[in-house]
């Protein structure tokens, strides 16, 4: 296998694990180096930020520190997140704070998450949401308000929408898809079956996550299906292709691949740091198996280049490389 295993422990053995887990990721291997963008991308960031900045917005890109926000703002993507900051659930890879009881939804937050795509200036806009398990509709209404909001007030954006499962509820998904002005419609399986329990919430799991992809499909053949798959919470290289697999047998046409990277010493420790090729093989492998596009880097998030991704499944060629920030 391609790739390093994290030092487990240093020879004095002094350090408690914590300790450990925060020395480790001190040790980012040199691949996680990023360029800033050159030439029209730079005049298109610097554009973005501008809005940003006067008309004081919030993304997830920002928020969470994105060390691919140069690229994506560069190339017109940006991701919104909708809902709230507490999810119901608490993934053990995930920075987002726990509530099982969350404040009321914004009922103003459609039309704010409107303007704020509008005054930003992206060509795509990415909204992604908490789960809100407790709701119903597990939040498929307030989702698809926000989603229409967007659309009306900027209908050439293209939109892509990263859900959450749903709870599992076919009907609610329903609710939210059925003739929604939509392009791209994500859920992220996250990990490998195996390790559902070791890295999500216990009411997700793989088996859900394809379900609902599926059944995303099946209501709406004219709008793309996304995952995304971490790499370095304990999976082999084997059970990443067979979860590939997995995904094309739902008919998911959308894939990115990204390593993990812990938020915190108190998160989901990682397990190894595959190198830049392996990746690109994994890319090659999953374009094999008939995924329409692909991301594949260490770096890569679900969101990454989305607006690319896009314009590669709709017969661009092969578009979204990893780390090719100049020439895009
Ligand atoms: S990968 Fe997603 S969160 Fe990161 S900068 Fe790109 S659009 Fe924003």
């Amino acid at each position: 296998m391609v790739g390093a295993k994290l030092p487990m422990a240093r020879e004095d053995g002094n350090l408690s694990s914590v300790e450990r887990r925060k020395e480790s990721r001190k040790r980012l291997p040199s691949w996680f180096r990023t360029n800033l963008p050159t030439g029209k991308a730079q005049l298109a960031f610097n554009e973005v930020l501008g809005n940003v900045l006067e008309h004081g917005l919030a993304t997830v890109c920002q928020e969470a520190r994105c060390p691919n926000i140069h690229d994506c703002w560069g190339k017109g993507t940006a991701t919104f997140m909708v809902a709230g900051e507490q999810c119901t659930r608490a993934c053990k890879f995930c920075a987002v704070g726990t509530d099982r009881r969350p404040p009321p939804l914004d009922l103003e937050e459609p039309e704010n998450l409107a303007e704020a795509v509008d005054l930003m200036g992206v060509t795509y806009a990415v909204i992604t949401c908490v789960n809100r398990d407790e709701l119903p509709d597990a939040g498929a209404a307030h989702y698809r308000a926000c989603l229409e909001a967007v659309n009306r007030r900027n209908p050439d954006v293209g939109l892509e929408f990263l859900c959450s499962d749903l709870n599992g509820d076919l009907n609610a998904l329903s609710t939210l898809l059925t003739d929604l002005e939509l392009l791209v419609f994500a859920h992220n399986v996250e990990c490998v079956p195996r390790l559902d329990r070791r890295v999500r919430d216990p009411r997700a799991s793989f088996d859900q996550s394809i379900s609902i992809l599926r059944e995303a499909k099946r209501l709406r053949p004219d709008i793309l299906t996304k995952s995304s798959i971490m790499v370095g919470v304990g999976e082999t290289d084997e059970e990443i292709l067979h979860a590939m697999r997995l995904l094309r047998e739902a008919n998911v046409d959308l894939l990115t691949i990204g390593q993990y990277l812990a938020p915190s010493p108190k998160h989901l420790p990682i397990d190894r740091f595959p190198e830049p090729e392996l990746f690109s093989k994994w890319g090659q492998e999953a374009r094999d198996l008939g995924f329409k596009a692909v991301a594949s880097g260490p770096l890569v998030r679900s969101s990454y280049r989305g607006g690319l991704l896009y314009e590669e499944a709709m017969n661009a060629g092969e578009i979204v490389t990893f780390g090719d920030s100049e020439t895009l």
